[in-house]
Formats: structure tokens, C-alpha cells, sequence
């Protein structure tokens, strides 16, 4: 009896127990703390938080778990790797050390800085005077990172000086001696590489995606989780896609090495392809949400084979479909992402559909969180896969919001 474990209550989390439950190998599932739409066969749910390291540690022993996926950043960045691993337990992601990739831009900064991988220039600061030093020096736009984890809201882009006064004293008034980064803005497009990091340098990479952050049509309005993705991104040119790998993936994951933080785990690198070509904007040490969701279903292998020969440093065989092209649209509650309200009916879709902030309630799934599911389709090119899914959703009666235009810059480059 093989059984994976997964760590994660997300839509990207559900995609990743159907990419599991494809193997022929596995026969069971299990999610902590999972969702109330996950009600696929093989796949069970236990309600243990995925911050209760020891927890997780001591059900995984009991279950015998043979192999742990570690979906979300929180459980990675306070050392889960190390706990289970210290447990004789098989489980793939970064360990804490390795985990600062995204835990810590300043880490990520020294190391990129260290060993010349193109970034956007950045002084990290730690003071109100240093940082009015700092910005005399990068002029406006101007990008400040708040140095820990920060569920993607510590990222501002600042446009003029008065704003960057503005932000500086009530950071510097409520919190002594915090770590900023400040970077120089760049100009470009963006996209991301997931890389499958194994031992020993084996690795895959997976095909590239997209994703949208702003939450409404046009990229405008708040920032979000992610609004929806689509994958692979044709339009960069596989020239581009050697030089990042080239350039930002592979140079990196050599780094991590010589600074005795080997990385294995998915690998999320976020590129801005500039005028002076790709430079690296973040590292993220797990799949992107919702990019997984349309990256995933390209994977034609046995994914559960993939990570063990990941894990014992073989080379993998691996088999990304890369013909057609998958658009994912997140349906959120309304309200999201600054007062999402709870308690919309979510519509039965007929199309394949990942669940997140869910809740069953008289047999029926209710929204329960800002993101509520994301809804996939796929066709030989990006713009019968985009009318594929909005033929759907705007034919379905629903209390929910979605972006109308996702992988709009796909579109208009064909
Ligand atoms: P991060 O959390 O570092 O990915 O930043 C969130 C978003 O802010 C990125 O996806 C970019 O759109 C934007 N961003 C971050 N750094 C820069 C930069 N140096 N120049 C321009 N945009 C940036």
C-alpha cells in the first residue's frame, strides 16, 4: 500500500493529489488539512494544521507514509524537511536553510550578488536614513521588499518620493531596525520556471507559465493570490527559456551548493525578461498557486516515480506534454482579496476543477475563503483553451467573481 502525503489545503494542493493518484504506484492519498472539495477517489482528508510540525511528523510515521509533498511555503520556511528527515521520512521540498530562497529576500539577494546571477540592483537597508541613501541612489519607480515571508504582500512598488516618505515613516516608526531591500524597479515581462530539484544536480524543468496577479481585467486593482495562469508560454522563445535556465535556474541551484544549502524541492523562479534579457524578481521554494494547476496536468510520466528518482539523484526520465496549452481561471469570493465574503453557492463546473476555500454545508459547496476553486481547460493553442473555459463559466449562474481576460497576453501574440 503506497501512500503519498500532501501538505496544503489549496486548489494547487488538490492538483498535486490528482497528479499523484495517476501513478499506477500510488493507492492512496491523503491531504492535511485538504479541503471539502476533494472528494476524489483514493484521497483522504486529516484535519492537522500545516504549521503542527511534530504532528504531521508523528501521523506520517504512524500511516507510513512513503513519500510527503510539501504544497504551501509555511511549513517549509519553519523546517518541516528537517523534522521529517531527522524522522527517516521520505519527503520531498527544501530544507529550513534552503528554504531562505524565499523566506528571506536578503539571503536571496547575497546569494545572487555573490555569484552574479542577473537581478534587479538592490541595497538592503535597515534604517530610515539608509533607505532615503538608498533611494538618492535608484531613483523613482523604486521597489521595496520587506525581508520575511510575507504571503506575497511585501512587495510595494513606490512611485514618487512623497510615497516612499510616506511608507518609510510608518515603517520605521512602528518597527526598529527592520530588514528592507531596496531594489531597483525593472521594466519587462514576467514569467515563471518551476524546477523539479533533485539530488545531486538531477532535476527537470517543467514548462513555463504565467500567472496574474491584479485582481481585476487589464491588470488592474489589488494584488492577489493569483487570479488564474496558463502554460506553457509559447510566445517566450526557447532560445529565452535555455538563457534563464542558463543563467538564473541552473547558476543558482550550483550556488545553493557552495553554500552548504543544497535545494531540492520545486524551485520557482520568477523572471523579468528586460531589454538586457531574463534577470531574476523572487525565488519561491514550492509551485506557484495557480500556476500548478495548468502545469501539472502536462506532466505524462508517473509523478510519483519522478520525485523518488528525483530524491535518489537519478537523472529522471520526465515528459512534459507541451502541445496544447492550459488556462486556469480562479472563480473568488466577492469582496476578495480585502473582505471576502462567505457563503456563496459554487456551481458544479464541467470542467476539471481544483478546489480551495470551500466549505460543504446541506450537501452543497459553499465559499468559505477569498480564492474558492480554479477552473481549467486545455485545446491546441491558448485562444480555443481561453473560449473553451469562459464558454463555461459565462454560461454558469454564479454568486462568484473571475477575471475575464486570463492569458490575454497569450492571445495577442498569436
Ligand atoms: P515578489 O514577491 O518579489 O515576486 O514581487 C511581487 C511582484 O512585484 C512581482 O511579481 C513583480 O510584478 C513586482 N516586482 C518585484 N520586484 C520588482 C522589480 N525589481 N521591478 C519591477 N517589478 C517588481
Amino acid at each position: 500500500m503506497t501512500k503519498v502525503l500532501i501538505i496544503g489545503s489549496g486548489a494547487r494542493e488538490h492538483a498535486l493529489a490528482q497528479t499523484f493518484l495517476k501513478s499506477p504506484q500510488v493507492d492512496e492519498v491523503i491531504v492535511t488539512p485538504g479541503n471539502d472539495g476533494m472528494t476524489d477517489d483514493h484521497l483522504r482528508r486529516v484535519e492537522i494544521p500545516v504549521t503542527n510540525l511534530i504532528e504531521l511528523r508523528d501521523f506520517a510515521n504512524q500511516e507510513h507514509v512513503d513519500l510527503t509533498f510539501v504544497g504551501n511555503e509555511e511549513p517549509l520556511t519553519l523546517g518541516i524537511v528537517d523534522v521529517f528527515t531527522e524522522a527517516s521520512l521520505k519527503i520531498f521540498g527544501p530544507t529550513k536553510k534552503a528554504a531562505q530562497l524565499e523566506g528571506s529576500k536578503s539571503f536571496t539577494k547575497n546569494i545572487l550578488q555573490k555569484y552574479n546571477i542577473p537581478t534587479a540592483q538592490s541595497i538592503t537597508v535597515t534604517s530610515f536614513n539608509e533607505a532615503n541613501q538608498a533611494i538618492a541612489k535608484f531613483g523613482f519607480p523604486i521597489v521595496f521588499k520587506l525581508d520575511g515571508l510575507a504571503l506575497g504582500k511585501g512587495v510595494t512598488i513606490i512611485e514618487n518620493a512623497a510615497d516612499a516618505q510616506v511608507y518609510l515613516e510608518k515603517l520605521y516608526t512602528q518597527n526598529v531596525d527592520v530588514k528592507l531591500v531596496i531594489e531597483e524597479y525593472l521594466k519587462g515581462v514576467e514569467f515563471s520556471v518551476f524546477t523539479l530539484v533533485g539530488q545531486n544536480g538531477a532535476m527537470t524543468h517543467a514548462p513555463l507559465a504565467q500567472d496574474h496577479k491584479r485582481r481585476f481585467d487589464g491588470d488592474e486593482g489589488p494584488n492577489t493570490g493569483g487570479m488564474g495562469a496558463y502554460s506553457p508560454v509559447k510566445w517566450i522563445s526557447d532560445q529565452i527559456r535555455q538563457e534563464t535556465i542558463e543563467t538564473l535556474v541552473n547558476p543558482t541551484v550550483k550556488a545553493m551548493v557552495e553554500e552548504h544549502a543544497s535545494f531540492t524541492g520545486v524551485l520557482y523562479t520568477g523572471v523579468m525578461l528586460t531589454e538586457e534579457g531574463p534577470k531574476v524578481i523572487e525565488f519561491n521554494v514550492r509551485f506557484g498557486d495557480p500556476e500548478a494547476q495548468v502545469v501539472l496536468p502536462q506532466f505524462e510520466g508517473d509523478f510519483y516515480q519522478l520525485i523518488l528518482q528525483l530524491l535518489s539523484g537519478e537523472k529522471p526520465a520526465s515528459h512534459w506534454q507541451e502541445e496544447e496549452v492550459y488556462v486556469g481561471v480562479v472563480l473568488a469570493a466577492k469582496g476578495y482579496p480585502e473582505r471576502p465574503q462567505k457563503g456563496a453557492i459554487v456551481p458544479q463546473i464541467p470542467l476539471v476543477t481544483n478546489y480551495a476555500g470551500v466549505k460543504l454545508a446541506n450537501t452543497v459547496l459553499h465559499a468559505n475563503g477569498g480564492r474558492v476553486a480554479t477552473v481549467i481547460a486545455h485545446d491546441k493553442n491558448v485562444k480555443l483553451a481561453q473560449e473553451k473555459v469562459y464558454n463555461v463559466l459565462d454560461k454558469t449562474p454564479m454568486d462568484l467573481q473571475y477575471r475575464h481576460d486570463i492569458a490575454y497576453q497569450a492571445v495577442q501574440k498569436l
